[in-house]
This record gives structure tokens, sequence and C-alpha cells, in this order.
């Protein structure tokens, strides 16, 4: 039988052709013409005046936790469920992650314990916010915090290309945004990231920084120092032909999400992740969770979907958890168990592969409802 898998890329064929005309030019490098219109059409995508092209979204993270002034020892406020990768740039610079607790309503931080995190720590260096599975996180709570205590906001956008809240583009509320362009993100370059800013000249900034900080002298001078995070024009190309086709994948991507919530339905013990009021989402991933006194839980769902084939993921491990980062603080509205770690415990992510057909969904629902004995 025919193995399902989480989310793989869709390419169409524009991709190539990208790349063919970059050969052509002998434009086989980490600039030329691609990365300059891809950089254009996600920035024009995105409602902004600007965007850095750049060779991940760590890296774009990277760049914009330098740019917002985060230095060693500084207090960073990140979300507890996320990846690693929005955690480990601020640890780059040596400055100290402290993790807040999720909402239900959006999975995102809680803009309350976000709150209470400052009272502990008044004075944090950046408050870095998420747009897990592509779900916009409560924006306006968010900025208002950060504009009341004057500090920088990073954010993470990684998944949530094409998310809006309140009409909106997630990664243009904060001072500097991300967009990751890996192989499972909505679109793909195979790999890459783009950073976009509130101010022209902070893109400007990591432009000069991802090319490994060079001034502008004739000959080599460095006042600073850089990085190689710059984005091959092969890879642009990617990027290019690959956004001709992003409504397309996220219009796919959210028939998904519906197409499993209408099918649990009639299961009470399934709830479907939660999707912003506020905005539309893009769907990224679908997520369910199972009620906490439900006799299923969600390893036996992902065992039984393994079997057959089907490739689920778990929810990220919260941050607050990890062996790594265990020193550092977390930040709960109320103690017990964290919302993080209870999403986590319950949860699961299914196969969101835009090119899964009707009759692989078909499979993957049946089996899950079968677990529930539906
Ligand atoms: C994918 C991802 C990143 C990192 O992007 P890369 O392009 O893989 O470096 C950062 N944050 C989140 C939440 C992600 O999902």
């Amino acid at each position: 039988m025919k193995k399902i898998l989480l989310a793989t890329p869709t390419m169409h064929g524009e991709e190539q052709q990208y790349i063919q005309e970059a050969f052509d030019t002998n434009w086989i490098a980490p600039l030329g013409p691609n990365v300059d219109m891809f950089e254009n059409e996600i920035a024009s995508y995105a409602g902004v005046s600007a965007a850095a092209a750049l060779s991940s979204g760590t890296a774009a993270l990277h760049l914009a936790t330098i740019l917002a002034g985060v230095k060693e020892n500084d207090i960073v406020f990140i979300p507890s469920l996320t990846f690693a990768a929005s955690v480990n740039p601020v640890r780059y610079e040596k400055a100290v992650p402290v993790f807040i607790d999720s909402e239900r309503d959006t999975w995102n931080m809680n803009p309350a314990a976000l709150r209470k995190a400052f009272e502990k720590y008044p004075n944090p260096a950046a408050v870095m916010a998420v747009h897990l599975y592509g779900i916009s996180a409560e924006m306006d709570e968010i900025c208002r915090i950060c504009k009341e205590h004057q500090v920088p906001l990073i954010e993470d956008a990684a998944e949530s290309l094409g998310t809006t809240y309140k009409g909106k583009m997630t990664g243009t509320f904060g001072d500097y945004g991300i967009y990751s362009f890996n192989g499972n993100k909505i679109i793909t370059t195979s790999g890459g990231g783009i950073l976009v800013a509130k101010k022209e000249e902070d893109v400007e900034r990591a432009r000069f920084l991802s090319r490994q900080a060079r001034d502008p002298a004739r000959h080599y001078q460095h006042s600073t120092i850089g990085y190689n995070y710059r984005m091959s024009n092969i890879v642009a190309g990617i990027g290019r032909g690959q956004m001709l086709h992003i409504n397309d994948h996220i219009e796919r991507k959210q028939r998904i999400y519906h197409q499993y919530k209408e099918a649990f339905s009639d299961i009470a013990e399934i709830e479907m992740n939660p999707l912003n009021v506020n905005g539309v989402d893009n769907n990224w991933l679908s997520c369910i969770t199972v009620s906490p006194d439900s006799r299923v839980n969600p390893v036996q769902i992902m065992d039984a979907l393994a079997e057959a084939d089907i490739e689920t993921r778990p929810i990220w491990k919260p941050m607050h958890l990890q062996p790594v980062f265990k020193d550092h603080d977390f930040i709960q509205v109320e103690e017990g168990l964290s919302v993080s770690e209870d999403i986590f415990n319950r949860g699961l992510c299914l196969p969101s592969d835009i090119k899964n057909t009707e009759e692989d969904m078909k499979r993957i629902i049946q089996i899950v409802r079968q677990q529930f004995g539906a």
C-alpha cells in the first residue's frame, strides 16, 4: 500500500524553469536575479517594503536576534511550545530564554503569562512570538504588551507564511519577522529563509551581516562580525516557482483541516487544533488532541497509523521540558500542569500533505476513527 507522509514538497514545473534560467545565465551563486525577484515577491505578498533572502529560517532568526540588540545574559521571552529552532539563535548570542506557556485558544504564547513574565523580569531584551502550525498568535495583545514595555518583538512565522491576523500577514506585526522554506513548510526552496522588518534599514543591515559584514570599501574591510547566510540563486529559483502556487497550497491545506474536522465531528473525544477567530490560518499541519478522559491515547493512534504506513508526528515537545533548556525559567498563568505540556501529552499532527488523494484521506480517517470504536 502507498506510504502516506506528513507533508512533502509539492513542485509544479516552473521551479525548474527558474533554475534553468540561472544555469543559462551562469548565476550559480548566492546572489543573482532569482534572489532579487524572490525577495520582491515575498515582500509584496507579505505587504512589506523589503525582505532579505537567507540560507534558512534559523539564520533569519539569528540575524533578527542580533538586530534586536540581544546580547550575552539578556533575557528573551519565547513560547515553550515551539520547535528548538526558535530558541537556538538566542543561545548562539548567549542570551537567556525564559519560556512562556501557551493559551488554549491558539496554542501560542499566552498574553497573560507574558504579562506575568514582565512582572518577574521587567527588562527582557526581546519577545519572540511564534505562530505554531500556521495558527496566528493573539497579536493585538502581544503587540500591546511589547509596546507598553518598549521591548522589540521578533515574529517566528516559519510555519505561517500566508496566515493573516485581522487582515494583516503574520510576520509583519513585529519589528522583525521570519519565514522558513524548509522541505515541509507551506512552500519550500529545499532549504531557506527570509527576514522582513518594520524598518527597511534593518533588512539592509541583515543583508550586510549575511554577506560576512564586508564594509563598503574597495579592499576587504570589516568592522563587525559577519555570517555567510545568503540564499543561493538556484534555491531562490525554486522559491519563485513555488510563490506562483502559494494560495493554492494554502487552500488545499485548509481543505485538509476541514475534511478532518468534519470526519471527526461525531467523536466527542477528538478535538482539532484551534483556529484563530481573528484571522485566516494557513493550516500548515492539521493536529488533533484526545480528551483527557478518553481511553485512547495519541501514541496508540500514531502506532496504528504507522502500522498502515502512515506518517504522523507528535506535537512539538515544550522547550521547558528539554534537557538542553532545563535550567531556564518557565512562566505559566497558574501553577499545575502547564497548557503546553497538556497539549503535548494529548496531541498529534496528522498527515497534511497537499498531494494526498481522497482515497488517502479516507484511509487515515478510518484508522483514527477505529481507535475510538467508531
Ligand atoms: C521550521 C521552523 C524554524 C526553522 O526554519 P529552518 O528554515 O528549518 O531553519 C523555526 N521555527 C519554527 C517554529 C519552525 O517550524
